[in-house]
């Protein structure tokens, strides 16, 4: 397999683990760009699509461009470049909380060690097992754990949850694929985690402005800034290299935060070579006892013109868009090129097997805006066409940097994640879906074999869809 694309190295042969964020140099990039001209715009959106990652003072033309035509050929572009890089697919996964213990005073956050109207609990073993059940129950086979930040939730506690998750196997299938939404730990904490078998590990900056970052951590050990930055660095040495970043959009100003975004990749592919496998950015939701500050609101036309830049800044990177969002949001942005969402979603403690119709924000971290069901939200991209992807192959196969794969090996996406998502699609419609679902799924499926030319290829995967419908389970490319 050939490589066609190769990543720019940045210019800064930087090995300082902390202090790559230069917030002068950034904004010095935002203030010089400040009123980009449409031609400027369309030759930095041209470099995108001939599939290079944008440099930081490119970025920093397309968050000033704000005329409405430049941001229609913004969001454009990146659906063009979705469409040819991407096709349909959107992989799904669910969130668990684990436990909502914390140490830290986020001021943000439902789980911040000041909120005393907060219910705190962690998981017994018993529970865990009890809501994986229900998550696949529901059909769900990669789940991201989430954990607050405290002495209990150790290296080895967070790989005993992994490692259970694991082991949880019922009628309805297993979970495949564990991903960590945790505190950063220590160097043998992250190979003590890495033995259990995680996927990926996301640490979000929340914030990469110092300033602002010590003034919203108000204690705790999450209040040291060059901790939490160089966590990622502290994963890769411990051998973790399929790493997820994140800003929570919302602290402060958003251009600062994606050219930031930006310049951390950078980082990781100077460094390591590799860059992150996933960027996020959580816009920010009320919580218990905290209510959004206007000041660095971002809007919501702020927000999909956001997405479609780092789409276009970061072509190779995977995007997460979280149920933080309602659905008419979550509708636009996938037109860019997220290659992942959470469905089904509940983010209260033991939420899965609670059945409430209504959220109380006492037992969770947020207010989140897409309360849809998994199925709900399958039937729906189905309709609409896209082929929603449980796939898991590329970590059991340890073929690593997935996202990296599917945008730079040719052919590698039509060959092996395509035919993977019409798999783990069919197995969702014999096992989970309603009739009406099913039904629109496998002429889904239909008119998707319909664009493999290559007849001995196709025979392979018609006849592995025929084993799905026969029983066989967890077949892949
Ligand atoms: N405790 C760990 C940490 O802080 O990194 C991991 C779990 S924390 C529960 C996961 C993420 O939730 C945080 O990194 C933050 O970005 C996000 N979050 C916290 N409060 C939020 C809010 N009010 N709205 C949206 N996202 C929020
Ligand atoms: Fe704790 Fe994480 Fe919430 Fe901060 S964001 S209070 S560290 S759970």
């Amino acid at each position: 397999m050939s490589i066609i694309y190769h990543p720019q190295q940045y210019a800064i042969p930087d090995r300082a683990m902390e202090n790559f964020i230069d917030s002068d140099e950034i904004w010095s990039f935002i203030k010089q760009n400040e009123n980009p001209t449409i031609e400027q715009v369309e030759r930095v959106i041209q470099r995108s699509l001939d599939k290079n990652r944008l440099t930081l003072e490119e970025t920093a033309i397309l968050v000033n461009a704000r005329a409405p035509e430049m941001v229609d050929r913004i969001k454009a572009a990146a659906r063009e470049l979705k469409e040819r890089v991407y096709g349909k697919r959107i992989v799904l996964f669910a969130p668990l909380y684990i436990g909502n213990l914390c140490i830290n005073d986020c001021t943000y956050c439902g789980f911040r060690t000041s909120n005393k109207n907060q219910e705190r609990m962690t998981l017994t073993n018993e529970d865990l097992i009890d809501q994986v059940v229900a998550l696949e129950d529901h059909g769900h086979k990669r789940l991201i754990l989430v954990y607050g930040e405290h002495p209990k939730y150790n290296a080895e506690f967070i790989a005993d949850t992994v490692k259970t998750v694991y082991g949880v196997k019922n009628k309805n299938g297993e979970i495949r694929r564990v991903n960590i939404n945790a505190a950063p730990l220590d160097i043998e904490g992250f190979k003590t985690v890495k033995e259990a078998g995680i996927g990926t590990y996301q640490i979000f900056q929340e914030t990469y402005h110092r300033e602002t970052y010590e003034k919203v951590h108000k204690s705790g050990t999450k209040k040291h800034y060059d901790w939490r930055i160089a966590g990622l660095d502290r994963a890769q040495e411990a051998g973790i290299d399929d790493v997820g970043i994140g800003a929570l959009l919302g602290l402060y100003d958003w251009r600062f935060e994606v050219l930031s975004l930006l310049r951390h990749v950078n980082h990781f592919e100077a460094v390591y070579n590799v860059g992150p496998h996933t960027i996020s950015f959580p816009r920010i939701k009320s919580a218990s006892g905290f209510e959004v500050d206007k000041k660095y609101d971002v809007s919501d036309e702020d927000f999909t013109r956001l997405v479609a830049i780092l789409r276009l800044a970061v072509p190779y990177t995977g995007l997460i868009l979280t149920a933080r969002e309602p659905g008419y949001i979550r509708d636009e942005i996938m037109e860019f090129g997220v290659s992942q969402i959470d469905g089904g979603t509940n983010i209260e403690m033991k939420g899965y097997t609670s059945h409430k119709e209504q959220q109380d924000l006492d037992l969770e971290q947020f207010e989140i805006g897409d309360n849809r069901s998994l199925n709900e939200i399958m039937d729906d991209l189905v309709g609409k066409g896209y082929i929603p992807s449980f796939c898991t192959a590329c970590y059991r196969l340890n073929r690593t940097g997935e996202h990296f794969m599917e945008f730079s090996v040719p052919g590698f996406i039509k060959r092996f994640c395509q035919p993977n998502a019409m798999l783990t699609l069919a197995e969702y419609l014999e096992d989970y879906a309603p009739a009406a679902t099913k039904e629109k799924g496998y002429q889904l499926i239909q008119d998707n074999l319909a664009s493999y030319e290559d007849e001995q290829f196709k025979d392979k995967l018609v006849d592995r869809l025929d084993r799905i419908k026969k029983g066989e389970r967890d077949l892949y490319f």
